[in-house]
């Protein structure tokens, strides 16, 4: 029987990434909500599930962001929600009166929550109409809307962010810290498991589950988040990559995406990360990292609420870590917020979500040769370190 963890061991567990935060930040965790006035005002555009469900409720706590219009296609729901949530009426745009939004100085920032393959559409268009861009993941379904949004918020001198959630949420930043300071020595392995059973029933699922709408399936959706977590767990790059996929065609949710994608990155440290993806397996979102002497097993690792992490050290599990309490969602848009105010570096940004982008598209060309090495090393390397800035206690 493990023999109980020794104080120093649980001390550790629960104070690296305390220990390890920025100076700056711990100064920030106590700031109050700033007057609405002077809150940057974010349009949503999109009022699907995470839009009704996450982000909108998020700006109601949101220190420095707050929600200033809705841009919908169904107008009485778009009436609704505004009237819900105190917005004027002129605050609701429809995607026919969209350009408008050019006029509208209470909207700075435009959060695109559509279907993957409109967001490249809407992203231009908000940029032509002098707003910065929060898209959601994956940042659109090929890689020349990717280089298209990249150009145009450049063209207007506008900030793009990916809404890569995990990189301002706790436990996340709680791993970083510990792999960047090698308290269990190296990293040597990860594996990363993302993925659901899809219902065809659910229209969300439907257009997720459409090869055009989604570009993906399963590994647009949920196999992102294993992606990004391998590089910004290890803050490096993968040199190459083999994938193998398997699918049932005769599932009628797998017309025209593959289902269950398994893949292999090699990175420059020698670190190997497996990462797997279905839209037919269990709901998980787990991560775990094999360091020389211990292992972190998040798990969940990326839910909405309700994170949790174990530190295995020299075989034995520590009491597992809860992510501190705070919204996810209201860190990532007070951080936009923050960088609009010319506040806090931009973590994110387009060249983030495009990297996703080419090693995904890596993962389908290996797996349509069945394992082929595929090689990735395109000289990208991320320009600041969520570990480095982000401030987990903020929201
Ligand atoms: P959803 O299907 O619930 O909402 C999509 C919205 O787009 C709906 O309001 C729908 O009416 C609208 N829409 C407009 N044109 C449409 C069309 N032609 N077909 C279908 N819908 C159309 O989806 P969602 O779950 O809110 O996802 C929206 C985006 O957010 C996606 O890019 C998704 O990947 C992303 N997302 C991110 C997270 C996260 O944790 N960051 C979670 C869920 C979804």
């Amino acid at each position: 029987m493990p023999s109980r963890p020794s104080r120093r061991d649980l001390i550790a567990a629960a104070g690296v990434a305390a220990a390890l935060a920025p100076a700056a930040a711990k100064a920030q965790a106590q700031e109050p909500a700033m007057p609405t006035s002077d809150k940057i005002g974010f349009a949503i555009v999109g009022l699907g599930k995470l839009s009704l469900n996450q982000l909108i409720p998020a700006l109601k706590i949101a220190k420095g962001a707050r929600l200033a219009a809705v841009v919908s296609g169904h107008p009485e729901k778009a009436k609704r929600v505004a009237a819900e949530n105190g917005l004027p009426a002129d605050a609701v745009y429809g995607y026919d009166d969209y350009d408008r939004i050019a006029k509208d100085p209470r909207i700075q920032v435009v959060y695109i929550v559509l279907p993957n393959s409109m967001h490249a559409e809407h992203t231009i268009k908000a940029f032509k109409a002098g707003k910065h861009v929060l898209c959601e993941k994956p940042m659109a379904t090929t890689l020349a809307d990717a280089e298209a949004m990249i150009a145009a918020a450049k063209a207007a001198d506008r900030h793009l962010m990916i809404a890569y959630r995990c990189h301002y949420e706790a436990q996340n930043l709680d791993v970083m810290r510990r792999l960047r300071t090698r308290s269990m020595g190296k990293v040597r392995q990860i594996n990363t498991t993302m993925g659901r059973q899809a219902d065809l029933s659910d229209p969300s699922d439907v257009w997720r589950l459409d090869g055009k709408m989604s570009g993906g399936g399963a590994l647009g959706d949920m196999g992102v988040y294993g992606v990004n977590a391998a590089r910004y767990l290890l803050n490096e790059e993968p040199v190459a990559v083999q994938a193998w996929a398997q699918t049932d065609r005769s599932d009628p949710r797998f017309k025209e995406t593959e289902d269950l994608i398994n893949w292999q990155f090699r990175f420059p440290s020698g670190v190997i990360a497996n990462g797997s993806t279905s839209f037919a397996y269990a709901p998980t979102m787990a991560f775990e990292v094999i360091c020389e002497q211990g292992r972190l097993v998040a798990d969940p690792a990326a839910f909405y609420g309700g994170n949790r992490l174990t530190v295995v050290k020299g075989g034995q599990a520590l009491p597992p870590v809860p992510a501190p309490a705070g919204d996810q969602f209201a860190r990532e848009m007070d951080w936009m917020a923050d960088v609009v105010r010319g506040k806090a570096p931009m973590v994110s940004p387009g060249e983030e979500g495009l990297q996703d982008m080419r090693l995904m598209q890596a993962i389908l060309e290996s797996a349509a040769k069945d394992g082929a090495t595929v090689k990735t090393d395109w000289g990208y390397r991320r320009a600041v370190d969520p570990a480095g800035v982000v401030d987990v206690a903020k929201a």
